[in-house]
Order: structure tokens, then sequence, then C-alpha cells
């Protein structure tokens, strides 16, 4: 189009010329074809000038305009800048899509290029591997992430499996880290946080441990019971029967610690037990009752009421929670020793406490106390029926009725156990009235 009507013009004039020469003669018929071949040249230059400065800043809305020959052009620029922007706008918008999805994942994302250079990293990566976009775009990843087993990592050029890594930048969390190479050259880096996984699977390991460790010894003295009797037939029946009784109380150390599992995982599966009316007054006395059943006479046990207030909870697993802390003083206090069971109320909290003139615990152990199967004194928690799981079984009792549980304690004087009931779970006296337990 552009050339046909350049072509056009150009032989339109040259045909004017040769129509004015018999007219005019050949100087003034070559002087106005000479002036359209410069008032055509100087159309192009003028249009081309144009062009060339809207080349600069080649917006839609600046595209010139003109006529003839020019005019097609310009039409058909100004077409193809506003299908180009518009392409343009929706790819950076899904570019822009991208970006975010990567910025809110809750995963570190990094792109490296073919040089394992940062290229772009988003927030949860940084966080990961202490990186700064500012000042670690386009630095080399192993420079900023300089643990060992990164290193070699990236070296084997094996990636089909993460590798864990352990203090990135100074921080305790574990890393879960795993290059995917894509797009022939980049790679990308994911980076997952696993130190919850990894605590809750070391957790599971040391309890199926001590729960093996626990169940080895009844089960070894059971057996080699069993083993004697098997070949000793002839044996004396006073022997036979100590043995027996020796076999009754390993099954009975291992009934007992089935039992607390089981108390545990139902406590821990998180089912809500039903909210009773509880008379704690009534339950003391029950517990005091207990307490004397166990102690046979060798301690002095009394109960301390200062309040006729009851408790909004489950009865049986407040009665299982007091009740360990009541086993615990008779079980830790030599004969002769005191037992108090005390129920008041402070600030309008209930607080339920077991006290002792007991053994005592020193404080350093005061903390771990509540963890699963830790003793201060394996035998003696074992000769006198313990399993280990007592106090971390009331630790579950009392979350589960928003209380605290707080231990005091000195070694050779005595320990004080206290639950701390929030006011919302205290009961008036009448309230107790309308139905308790
Ligand atoms: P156990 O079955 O061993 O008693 P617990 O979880 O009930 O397990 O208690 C954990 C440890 O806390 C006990 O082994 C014991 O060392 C210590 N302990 C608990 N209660 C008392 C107490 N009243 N006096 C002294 N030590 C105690």
């Amino acid at each position: 189009m552009f050339w046909w009507r350049t072509a056009a013009l150009l032989l339109g004039a040259i045909f004017l010329a040769l129509l004015l020469q018999p007219i005019v003669g050949w100087r003034i018929s070559l002087a106005v074809l000479s002036g359209s071949l410069l008032a055509l040249l100087g159309y192009h230059l003028y249009n081309l000038d144009r062009l060339g400065r809207w080349l600069n800043d080649p917006t839609p809305d600046t595209v010139p305009e003109s006529y003839g020959a020019w005019e097609g052009v310009y039409s058909r620029l100004y077409r193809m800048v506003r299908a180009q922007g518009k392409s343009q706008r929706k790819l950076s918008a899904a570019l822009d899509r991208f970006v975010a999805a990567g910025e809110a994942m809750p995963e570190g994302v990094v792109v490296l290029d073919s040089n394992d250079r940062i290229e772009w990293c988003n927030p949860r990566s940084m966080q990961h591997l202490g990186l700064d976009r500012k000042k670690d775009l386009g630095q080399h990843v192993a420079y900023l992430v300089r643990l060992p087993a990164f290193q070699h990592y990236l070296t084997t050029q094996d990636y089909s499996q993460p590798v864990i890594l352990r203090n990135v930048a100074g921080s305790d969390t574990i890393l879960s880290v795993q290059l995917v190479p894509f797009d022939s050259t980049r790679k990308l880096l994911l980076t997952r946080d696993i130190t919850q996984l990894e605590r809750v699977q070391t957790v599971h390991r040391d309890f199926v441990a001590n729960v093996s460790h626990e169940l080895r010894t009844p089960l070894t003295v059971v057996g080699g019971f069993l083993e004697t009797l098997i070949d000793m037939p002839d044996m004396d029946v006073a022997t036979r029967q100590s043995q027996l009784k020796m076999m009754f109380d390993q099954t009975g150390r291992m009934q007992r610690l089935v039992e607390d599992l089981l108390t545990l995982s139902r406590l821990e599966s998180g089912a809500e037990g039903r909210e009773d009316r509880v008379d704690a007054v009534q339950l003391a006395q029950i517990l005091a009752a207990e307490a004397e059943g166990l102690s046979k006479g060798r301690h002095q046990v009394c109960v301390e009421v200062l309040s006729e207030a009851g408790l909004r909870g489950n009865y049986d697993e407040l009665h299982s929670a007091f009740g360990n802390l009541v086993s615990n003083a008779v079980r830790y206090t030599p004969e002769g020793g005191q037992i108090r069971l005390k129920w008041r109320l402070e600030d309008g909290c209930g607080v339920f406490a077991v006290e002792d003139t007991g053994l005592g615990v020193e404080a350093q152990h005061i903390p771990r106390l509540t963890e699963r199967f830790y003793r201060v004194d394996r035998g003696r928690s074992r000769s006198t029926g313990g399993t280990g799981l007592g106090l971390a079984i009331v630790k579950h009792i009392a979350q589960r009725h928003q209380a605290k549980l707080e231990v005091s304690s000195e070694l050779g004087k005595g320990s004080c156990f206290r639950i701390r009931f929030p006011a919302n779970r205290v009961l008036e006296p009448q309230e107790l009235l309308l139905s308790s337990k």
C-alpha cells in the first residue's frame, strides 16, 4: 500500500510534467516535476522524523496522525501498539499473580540462576535462610548458606531427596531443603520448617523406647520365674508361693502402666469430658480416706477445707488428678510423716493442694516432673508401684480444666502440689445443691 501510493504519486508527477511540457516548455515542466519530487521527499522525511521521535516513547496515545501513504502506516502502528499493550498488561497481571502467590507461600522459595546465584526469593525463605532481598540478590547461594551439608548437597547434583539442615543462620529451626531444577538451567530452592515435626518424632521415639524399657523388666522377671517353675516341677511350696507373688506384683505393675498409658492417650486425644458439678469438699474427704487406705496407718492424713465452693469439671478426671497427687504424697513420705489435703479460694480461684512432709525434690528437677517417665529416684518410684506417668496425667487434666499445676518442694522437708482452677470454674455452694456429684 505504502509503496503503491508513493509509486502512484511519482508517476502522477511525471505525467503532469509531460502534460505541461508542450504548453509551458521543458524548463517549467522539469521545475514542476522537481518541485513535486521535493515535496514528496519532504513529506516522507518529515514523517520519518516523526516516526523516529515517536519510537523514543512508543505509546498508543502519541502515535502521529498523517495522510496519504503514512496514514496507513500510522494506523497499523496504532493497532499493533494497542494490542501489544493489552497483552503486556495481561502478562504482567499474570506475573503479579505468580509473584504474589510465591510471596504468600508458607514454604520458602528461592529462584537460582544457572550459576546458583539468587534471582528471587520469597519472605519465608528470607526468614528460613536469613537472606536479605536488598543485599543478597545476585549472590551465590553457597556464600549465604554456609553449612557443609548444604554445600555437599549442592555439589553432588543429586536433588531427588531433600537435605535436613540444622542451625541455619544461627537459629534453632530445623529445615528440610530441596533443590528442584527447572527451565533446563535454573533451580528452585524450596525450604520447609520441620522443627515441630522433628520434635514430635523425637518425643514419639523416646516414648516408644521408654514404654518398651518399662515393660522389659517385669516381663523378664515373669518370664524368668515361669522358666524356673517349668524346669523345677518339684519346687517346694514356699518358694513357689513367693515366686508366684513376685510374678503377680510384676503383672500388677504392667497393668498399672497400661492403664496409665490408656488414660494419657485418652486425655491427649482431646475428646471433651463430661462437665459435672463437683463437690470439692466431699471429694477431698473421699481422697483423704483413700490416702489412709494407701498409707495403712503409716502417715497422719488430714483435710483442711477453707471454702465450701465447688468446681465445674469432669469428676472422674479430677478424682484421678487429685488421686495421683495424694498417692505420690503417700509414696514419697516416709513413715510418721504428715499429709495435708487443702481446698480453698485464692483471689476467686479454686486451689486444691496436697502437702506432705516427705522426701521433697531438688529445685532443678521440678520443671521436669510432669514429663512422661521422668523420675527423680527410679528405684523408689518403681518399688512403690509408680509408673512415671502420674504427674503427666495430672498436668493434662489440669490443662483440660484451664488450671495450672504449681509445685514447691524442698529436699528432705516436703512438697506441695497445687492445682489452681480459674474463677469461672468455681461454683457457689448453692449451685452444688442443684445436682452434685
Ligand atoms: P511416679 O509414678 O514415678 O511417682 P509421677 O509422674 O507421679 O511418677 O512423679 C514423677 C516423679 O516426681 C516421681 O518419680 C518422684 O520422683 C517425684 N515426686 C512426685 N510427687 C512427689 C512427692 N510428693 N514428693 C517427692 N517427690 C515426688
